[in-house]
């Protein structure tokens, strides 16, 4: 255990001092990991407090900001985004000295949204030409539904009900 690193704190000192807050923007390239390729983790701020509970445990209370490069689900492209999150949590009064760094990489995992878009008006790409349609606007025309794909799905997927149907009437 690292005791001089900036995420390691001492169990004892949090209990004398009856809490303890620390704020410090770590360098983001050892939270690299937790980010999906291409998106990317700029920079990250945190802010630390720590309470001894009444049972020895020591909970920390924390919040985390970062700035990201992340990808547009729409149209693939980077986009630079902030987002914030809380996380709690509890160590008990065996940990001598907590690591935070499990907690600030998993709160980062869990930040990432699944679906983000870089703007909620984002374009897309085109179909056609593949081009990002909100950087430039192409002139391809969208493909024509086909008129007969809906009922090549009714041919191929008949009704369930369709055989009993059949059945009642041959034998009416
Ligand atoms: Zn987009
Ligand atoms: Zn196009």
């Amino acid at each position: 255990m690292e005791e001089n690193s900036p995420f390691v704190f001492s169990r004892d000192e949090i209990r004398e001092k009856g809490g303890l807050k620390a704020v410090f923007k770590p360098e983001a390239a050892q939270f690299s990991d937790a980010i999906e390729k291409p998106g990317e983790l700029k920079s990250l701020a945190l802010t630390l407090e720590f309470f001894p509970d009444e049972k020895g445990a020591i909970i920390l209370s924390g919040a985390l900001e970062a700035e990201l490069k992340l990808e547009c689900y729409r149209c693939a492209g980077l986009f630079a985004t902030r987002l914030k999150e809380n996380f709690d949590e509890v160590y008990e009064d065996t940990v001598e000295y907590i690591d935070v760094r499990e907690a600030v990489r998993e709160t980062l995992v869990l930040l990432m949204p699944m679906k983000i878009l870089c703007s909620d008006a984002c374009k897309g790409c085109c179909q056609v030409c593949g081009s990002n349609r909100n950087a430039k606007t192409c002139s391809c025309q969208a493909p024509k539904q086909n008129p007969f794909a809906a009922l090549n799905v009714v041919l191929k997927n008949p009704a369930p009900d369709t055989d009993n149907a059949r059945h009642k009437r041959s034998k009416e």
